[in-house]
């Protein structure tokens, strides 16, 4: 009897733990990605949708970002990197 109370502890506890879990993780997500599609901005890392980002095409992709500054900042890192690329050959 003793037993069966300290496994309906054990579960209650689980059940608490995975609960918090599940809130916590809900909460960390954007609720906008449920509805529309975002995309994250490389540079700052905000998340953006479609309609609140400057699109910018890089290297025939097509990526987001929330602003102007965002894209010219990206478009010189890319285009510096892509020249350290060619350099060391490594070209993924
Ligand atoms: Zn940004």
């Amino acid at each position: 009897m003793i037993r069966l109370l300290f496994y309906l502890l054990i579960g209650y506890a689980l059940y608490q733990l995975i609960k918090g879990f599940l809130r916590k993780n809900r909460a960390s997500t954007p609720r906008r990605t449920e509805e529309m599609e975002t995309f994250r901005d490389p540079v700052c890392g905000v998340y953006v949708t479609r309609e609140d980002a400057v699109m910018g095409k890089l290297g025939g992709k097509n990526i987001y970002f929330c602003s102007t500054e965002c894209l010219e900042k990206y478009r010189q890192d890319c285009t510096n990197t892509s020249t350290h690329a060619h350099e060391s050959g490594g070209n993924k």
